[in-house]
């Protein structure tokens, strides 16, 4: 018998977590954190709905925190099985999951010294211990080569965009002598994005499990290109600041990529472009160590020409140089994380930056639920940060075009090729009125007989 189950990014985006289960074995695709509104952080409190030492291995499709956060959590709890990802994917993760850890670590002893915990001391949900014993748990796969975990269960995974290293996966089963295809999406990225290549067409599927993120948007016609271009030539104009919210991995090369480009091509003054997050220089870094994982022309990288760095763009990697730029005066951009503000040096950005009606905030990505990147967006004119209220005077714009998400007609045009009805199709990776378009877009438009799981449900297939 095989079932899977769905233990996370159920009616949510955040929390991926999918069990595939065939005669007593065990493999989850992805283990990511939930993120968030609170009841659903909570979530990753509760004990694993399944043992974690009983897995055979976990494949993970790309190194966002809420597609591997969980991993240290899980090794804590008694995973010691091999954890499947890309070359760059292993890397960024090592990375992003040791500064998790830190941050929890930092966020437990805060709150044990400010009281505000029922618990005599807070607790971390994972230590930086945790997070280094599980980065020694990777293995390497590459796309388009078939990797045997068990003699029941091989999986390959598919160029899908999104982000440096980023993966669809097909997974295939054995269960006796029926074999039985799974294809998970993972995130699918868009088209001509200048960074990442083009996703793949999938393969032809017993089941589809696809994420729907923008599963009822269309990102707006416009060119981000000249929107950008437009913004920063206000800016310039006002001699103000630009506040960019980035997540480390993808977004902040991504602007910076553009940025340069702009100033290349004369739509823009040269600006100076200050990079305020560690992680993100380290994972430019990671860009120019892997060029064959993305679009950038190899010539173009490393060095003062390099087109995700370049003379304009300064980098802040302590603490103190972070400090000093409360002080800059515009024109400037300043890009910090995390992206969708639910922490990190953005958030002293934003005290500092949001009270004064010259700057301007630029949101380019996808905000959850309860974050306070959501709450910004959503027109908020006073938001509270490390507790204190801060009025919201400066300008916030929105970028649709720059998102890493392909929207329902990208993810149509992605699937297009697919000649064969899948059995079923599982739509999950959406907040539950994209998951219902989605499916409504699918039944629609493909015929396709689709369900939309509960977080813990359980299907054989
Ligand atoms: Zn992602």
């Amino acid at each position: 018998m095989i079932t899977l189950s769905f233990h996370g990014a159920a009616k949510t985006v955040t929390g991926s977590k999918y069990l595939l289960t065939v005669n007593g074995k065990q493999i989850l695709v992805d283990c990511g954190m939930f993120q968030g509104r609170k009841e659903l952080r909570q979530k990753n409190w509760n004990p694993p709905p399944f043992n974690p030492a009983d897995l055979s291995a976990i494949i993970i499709t790309h190194a966002h925190i809420d597609h591997i956060g969980y991993l240290p959590k899980l090794g804590r709890e008694g995973f010691d099985g091999p954890v499947y990802a890309t070359p760059p994917t292993i890397e960024i993760a090592r990375m992003s999951l040791a500064d998790a850890a830190r941050l929890q670590e930092e966020d437990a002893e805060y709150r044990t010294r400010k009281g505000l915990t029922h618990h005599k001391v807070a607790l971390p949900l994972f230590t930086e211990d945790d997070a280094e014993a599980v980065s020694g748990q990777f293995v390497s796969a590459t796309y388009d080569n078939w990797v045997q975990v068990s003699p029941e269960i091989k999986f390959r995974y598919h160029i899908v965009g999104h982000i440096l290293g980023a993966a669809a996966v097909e997974v295939r089963l054995l269960d006796n002598n029926r074999e039985v295809s799974i294809f998970f999406s993972g995130d699918v990225g868009r088209y001509g994005n200048p960074l990442t290549r083009n996703p793949k067409p999938p393969v032809e599927t017993d089941y589809l499990v696809c994420e729907s993120t923008y599963g009822g948007r269309i990102h707006k016609p416009e060119d981000p290109y000249y929107e950008f271009a437009n913004i920063i030539n206000d800016i310039i104009e006002k001699k103000s600041v630009l506040l960019v919210p980035a997540f480390a991995v993808g977004r902040t090369q991504q602007i910076t990529y553009l940025i340069n480009d702009l100033i290349t091509h004369d739509r823009i003054p040269p600006i100076e472009i200050h990079i305020d997050s560690p992680m993100a220089i380290r994972s430019t870094e990671i860009y120019v160590k892997y060029p064959e994982y993305h679009a950038v022309d190899i010539c173009k990288l490393g060095g003062k020409k390099c087109i995700l760095n370049g003379k304009h763009v300064h980098l802040h990697r302590k603490k103190k140089s972070s400090k000093l730029l409360n002080r800059l005066k515009g024109p400037a951009i300043i890009m910090s994380a995390s992206g969708m503000m639910t922490g990190g040096r953005i958030l002293h950005h934003l005290i500092n930056r949001l009270p004064k009606p010259e700057n301007t905030l630029l949101i380019a990505g996808f905000m959850a639920e309860g974050t306070l990147g959501r709450k910004l967006v959503e027109g908020e004119k006073l938001v509270y940060i490390h507790k204190q209220p801060v009025d919201v005077k400066a300008k916030i714009v929105k970028i649709n075009g720059l998102s890493g998400h392909a929207d329902f007609q990208e993810l149509l045009h992605w699937l297009e090729p697919l000649k064969k009805k899948p059995k079923k199709v599982f739509i999950t990776h959406g907040e539950e009125s994209q998951t219902k378009a989605m499916a409504g877009h699918l039944e629609k438009e493909r015929g396709w007989d689709c369900h939309i799981p509960e977080l813990h449900e359980t299907v054989e297939l």
